[in-house]
């Protein structure tokens, strides 16, 4: 069924609820502050930014609701609901307080540069009859499959490969009925790849860059500080 909803309203679901420290910090990651702003914050801002958002809600750790109450801005078009123990189980409380969605956007927080033209151009898709949409980048690194001992097992031909980003979007019932099976994943498309629907890419950008590593935090600073230049 390819039901095109172009009234459907666009819910930003914003998983949060992780207690990652791979930034080595104390802070679970989307509360780590880049330039003064925790990461969240400004995720939630470029989704607001867009003009194609309806609603936004951040799943975060049960101890941290009212701290991510204060740092969000006080608006009726965001919520703050609590997370669960895995990813899967952050996204499906988001899904459960979004009812009325007619199409989801899944966001990472630690993607905090998201430009808001890449977010337009997901739902532009969607709003046009795509039922998954994701932002990809080609890979410019030469991608190895190896064995358990680090052994080279293959070399998958790099023009086909890309690599994802967020925001990820889908018509709301699709990604309801990917997220009905009990299975666990690190990314939404891969659960609606499985029902054998078809995941359309569109240019990623640079800017939606993952902040996972140190080195990433720096780039960020940097770029947020030179952000009139961006
Ligand atoms: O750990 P990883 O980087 O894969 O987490 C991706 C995103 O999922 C993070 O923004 C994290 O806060 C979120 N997450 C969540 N609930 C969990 C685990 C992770 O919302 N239980």
């Amino acid at each position: 069924m390819n039901t095109i909803d172009n009234d459907g309203r666009v819910v930003a679901l914003v998983p949060a609820a992780g207690r990652g420290v791979r930034l080595g910090e104390e802070t679970p990651k989307a509360f780590v502050p880049v330039g003064g702003t925790p990461m969240v914050r400004l995720a939630v801002d470029g989704l607001l930014a867009s003009g194609v958002v309806d609603r936004v809600v951040v799943m975060v750790p049960a101890d941290f609701t009212e701290r991510a109450v204060a740092l969000l801005p006080p608006s009726d078009a965001v919520r703050v609901v609590v997370g669960g123990a895995e990813r899967t189980d952050s996204v499906r409380a988001g899904l459960a307080d979004a009812p009325d969605a007619g199409y989801f956007l899944v966001h990472d927080a630690a993607r905090a540069l998201t430009p808001p033209e890449l977010i337009g151009r997901i739902v532009g898709e969607l709003r046009a009859g795509r039922r998954a949409v994701v932002p990809a980048l080609p890979v410019v690194d030469t991608v190895k499959s190896v064995d358990a001992e680090g052994v080279v097992t293959g070399t998958p031909d790099r023009a086909a490969l890309r690599a994802v980003q967020t925001p990820q979007g889908f018509a709301a019932d699709l990604l309801r009925t990917a997220y009905a099976a009990d299975v666990l994943a690190t990314d939404d498309a891969g659960l609606v790849e499985r029902l054998g629907v078809a995941v359309h890419t569109v240019p990623g950008d640079p800017l939606a860059f993952k902040i996972t590593t140190p080195l990433d935090l720096r780039l960020a600073e940097t770029l947020i500080a030179h952000r009139a230049a961006l």
